[in-house]
């Protein structure tokens, strides 16, 4: 499979996150939601797959602060923080965390309640990635 081929398939929730929305694939056939996206359903193998908004509600499962010795173009990223999310839906993603509440990253811990955070257009067409931050500081 081509990797222009496996490009196209974050298209759709990528484009939703520059217009403020946190998108889960989900199955026409069986209603499932899928993370990450896929060509088939992997319940029912349907190819018949769709995309709905999610709620934005998760929990905070795992995460690492990234300090030192970051990754190429990540440089004046310094410190961020990468944490794995189970949404309201059920299913797990990868995203950023914001470091911006009044304790910073110290604030987080696993399995606290965070809330997905639309991020502007242009920031997400450059570097698309789910932000998350905790739900007692949403809004904030
Ligand atoms: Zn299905």
């Amino acid at each position: 499979m081509s990797e222009q081929a496996l490009s196209g398939l974050a298209d759709a929730f990528n484009e939703a996150l520059a217009e403020g929305r946190l998108t889960i694939q989900s199955c026409n056939n069986c209603g499932k939601p899928n993370m990450w996206p896929r060509y088939r359903c992997p319940y029912c193998q349907s190819a018949d797959l769709g995309w709905r908004d999610a709620d934005g509600a998760g929990t905070l499962v795992s995460y690492s602060v990234v300090r030192a010795v970051p990754p190429n173009g990540f440089e004046d990223q310094l410190p961020y923080a990468l944490g794995v999310i189970r949404l309201a839906e059920g299913v797990q993603l990868l995203a950023r965390l914001e470091g911006e509440g009044e304790h910073g990253f110290d604030a987080y811990e696993c399995d606290a309640p965070v809330r997905f955070s639309p991020h502007p257009a242009d920031e997400m067409r450059e570097r698309p990635v789910a932000w998350f931050r905790l739900e007692s500081e949403a809004g904030t």
